[in-house]
């Protein structure tokens, strides 16, 4: 059901980061977000640099060559720049540091890329 043909890739990603990770997430302590279903948009969301950088996550499981690189290696990409991340760099040796510790995607990051990778080889076989 959650990989119904008519549903896109990026819905089907959706639906899975609701129902495996914001089901735990840290960053939806106090807010409104009480457990639902997984098709229904969570409050934090506007601000979660998984969900924002979603369409770019969705556009590599949708066209990943498995040759090419693996999926910690998208999820490492892509978390380079973080919109939520962005601008925090490391003073002394001018280089961004990453993600903060307190980031869904330094927290959470190694668990999207299994799920990219679990949708990845359903979609291409
Ligand atoms: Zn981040």
């Amino acid at each position: 059901m959650l990989l119904d043909q008519y549903v896109s890739t990026e819905e089907t990603l959706r639906r899975l980061l609701r129902s495996r990770i914001c089901t735990k997430c840290l960053a939806r302590r106090g807010l409104d977000n009480a457990a639902r279903k997984p098709d229904e948009v969570l409050a934090c969301q506007a601000q979660c640099p998984i969900f924002l950088t979603l369409p770019t996550l969705t556009k590599y499981v949708d066209n990943l060559d498995s040759l090419v690189g693996s999926y910690d290696g998208v999820v490492h990409a892509v978390a380079a720049s973080c919109p939520t991340c962005d601008g925090d760099v490391d003073w002394r040796s001018r280089h961004r540091r990453g993600c903060r510790p307190e980031c869904p995607f330094r927290i959470y990051g190694h668990e999207v890329a299994h799920l990219l990778e679990e949708v990845g080889r359903r979609l291409h076989g």
